[in-house]
């Protein structure tokens, strides 16, 4: 090998570059390197502190690393340790992706931990602890209501629906002290009466959205 250009190599290992500058080496590959070193006198070996930083020497790393993750016969672990392994590190992503987004806070109140079992929420209260249903607060933001306002002249929430509109009153629920509203939510989600309410209420708001908004 005959280069002309100069050459720097970069190394993090020193033990390495030893070998290859011993002329007295019994390693074939470090003889190899040292009489091509000898033959071009433009290529020096460079000893820099571990890969850390070195953007070049890191990808190296990480290719090297990866590609030895991946190899099969690497592996060492029984497919059933593999698969619960891979399964908690899902969940735990999953959960701090959950707990990390700003869009659907109103659920992850009622439902904080991520799970695969079904919800079973009806349509009436997927839209009742979603805040996404016949609402006026929820189709004015959307400019589908002309006000927010429920048309008993209150802010037209769920929570009003549930707990002080006139027009649902058959079907209300204890209203939640100040300062306790997320508490209230968890509550009723959790409760099968307080959910046949909220069916009732939603169902009610959806026929007569006329008189509501
Ligand atoms: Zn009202």
């Amino acid at each position: 090998m005959h280069l002309s250009t100069p050459v720097t190599i970069f190394i993090d290992n020193k033990a390495s570059i030893q070998a290859s500058s011993n002329p007295k080496t019994r390693n074939p590959i470090a003889r190899e390197i040292f009489t091509s070193l000898i033959q071009n006198a433009q290529i020096k070996l460079h000893w820099i502190k571990a890969h850390v930083g070195y953007f070049g020497n890191e990808s190296a790393y990480q290719l090297a690393k990866a590609e030895s993750e991946i190899h099969p016969s690497q592996i060492k672990y029984s497919k059933a340790f593999l698969k619960s392994f891979l399964f908690n590190n899902l969940i735990k992503e999953w959960q701090k992706h959950w707990d990390a987004v700003t869009a659907g806070r109103t659920v992850h109140n009622i439902i904080p931990k991520v799970s695969f079992q079904p919800v079973c929420w009806t349509r009436e209260e997927i839209h009742f602890f979603t805040h996404h249903g016949p609402f006026p607060s929820y189709l004015h933001r959307f400019k589908i209501a002309p006000s927010s306002n429920c048309s008993c002249g209150q802010d037209g929430t769920p929570l009003h629906f549930a707990t002080e509109c006139p027009l649902t009153l058959s079907w209300h629920i204890t209203k939640p002290s100040v300062g306790l509203h997320k508490l209230w939510f968890r509550r009723v989600a959790s409760n099968s009466g307080s959910r046949t309410l909220i069916r009732k209420i939603v169902f009610h708001i959806n026929c007569n959205q006329d008189q509501t908004s």
